[in-house]
């Protein structure tokens, strides 16, 4: 097959052409600074408040309590330490769980090393579902934030959101919680009151729009620390003039993936189900990893027993297939991934994970490709590597 096939979609997605078409605009006429007073930079703020419409629409929220930022990382950054530092005189206890993005984990553990948080690292179950149990005995009186994802970029797991705000704030009205719903961008619903949560990361490339743009929801009256100081853009929440065209693009791209969410997720969970069952199938030894059912429509991860993730990787690439092993933020390294782990995997097995993600643009053809590619690629793999128990298929 001479086209790629892209089954990394959890990684990035292509942007939209109607997306593009909705940016050029404001690099070519409407190019002006919000802030400015005249005509140019009114037009400008005028796209940046439709932009802010239309999202707040999406996510049933007022259009005043979205902060547009620079990416998914810096919404997670913004949530986490802008609570820590506004409550740190009421308690400085923070709970999360353990198969988080680095974007969260790292920013727990930086607040833990150099500002005396604590946190609590809640445990998940073998198919990455948090446990209840444990955030209800760990929520205690000086917990401030409570940080779990909508749904697992590795493992595709989702969270059961509701029930965690409703045990988090059976404790404490005030215990701020944030989920970081990257993944769950343009395929999950994002009503925040039917969610429960008080604070939503988004990231615009994981929905069809450019990389390098992000989104924060902040419930009215959540209290928050500004991260960076300066102009007093974001309603001080975020200073630095805003990336209009970019900030236009992801408005456009999340208006389109809700309307056509019904087809899109359809779509991408048939030729998800595909590789599922007939890697389950034709593959002796694979498992898929995460929840069987409560998983994003476009996730299909596995570990194959005595294989090696990164050369499955690289043996892909050269049949023209782009996958992931783990997260793609951690690939590169041959560590088996913190989520995996989480997930308390045999190390052989988890050695061998592979995450193929499907995307609107997805064919029965690439499937096929890539069906017809991985068997062979696997029984390679693990004959190279008889030291991770390789076996021939
Ligand atoms: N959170 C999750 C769950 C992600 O999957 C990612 C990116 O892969 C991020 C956060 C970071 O988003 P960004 O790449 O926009 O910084």
């Amino acid at each position: 097959m001479t086209e790629l096939v892209y089954l990394d979609h959890a990684a990035t997605t292509p942007v939209d052409p109607r997306v593009v078409e909705a940016m050029l605009p404001f690099f070519e006429r409407r190019w002006g600074n919000p802030s400015s007073v005249y005509a140019l930079g009114r037009g400008a703020k005028r796209a940046l408040d439709d932009a802010r419409d239309s999202m707040a629409e999406v996510l049933a929220c007022k259009p005043n309590e979205l902060v547009f930022t620079s990416c998914g990382t810096e919404s997670d950054n913004l949530a986490i330490k802008g609570v820590a530092f506004a409550r740190a005189a009421r308690g400085k206890h923070l709970i999360t769980s353990k198969i988080e993005h680095h974007a969260v984990l790292h920013t727990c553990e930086w607040l833990q090393k150099h500002f005396g948080f604590e946190v609590t690292y809640l445990e998940v179950d073998r198919q990455g579902l948090v446990d209840l149990g444990q955030l209800e005995a760990a929520l205690r009186d000086d917990t401030v934030l409570v940080s779990i994802m909508y749904a697992n970029n590795e493992i595709g797991t989702i969270e059961p959101l509701a029930e965690i705000a409703r045990l988090v704030k059976g404790k404490r009205q005030d215990i701020v919680l944030h989920t970081d719903a990257v993944q769950a961008g343009g395929v999950l619903p994002l009503e925040v009151d039917r969610l429960g949560v008080d604070l939503l990361s988004l990231s615009g490339h994981k929905f069809y729009a450019p990389k390098g743009v992000g989104l924060l929801y902040a419930r009215r009256g959540t209290p928050l620390l500004p991260q960076q100081q300066g102009g007093g853009q974001e309603r001080g929440l975020r200073a630095g003039t805003e990336n209009v065209p970019y900030i236009v693009g992801m408005a456009a791209a999340l208006r389109l993936a809700y309307e056509e969410r019904e087809a899109r997720c359809a779509h991408m969970a048939r030729l998800r189900d595909r590789l599922i069952e007939e890697i389950s199938h034709s593959i002796p030894g694979s498992h898929l990893t995460g929840h069987p059912t409560q998983r994003l429509p476009n996730n299909a991860s596995f570990v194959f027993e005595g294989a090696d993730g990164e050369s499955i990787l690289l043996n892909l690439d050269q049949h023209g297939i782009a996958a992931s092993s783990g997260s793609a933020c951690s690939s590169g390294s041959l560590e088996i991934s913190h989520v995996l782990r989480a997930l308390r995997l045999r190390p052989e097995l988890a050695q061998g994970s592979l995450r193929l993600s499907t995307g609107v643009k997805t064919t029965d053809v690439h499937v096929d490709h890539a069906l017809a590619v991985l068997p062979g690629v696997v029984e390679r793999v693990r004959a190279r590597t008889p030291a991770l128990g390789g076996r021939r298929a």
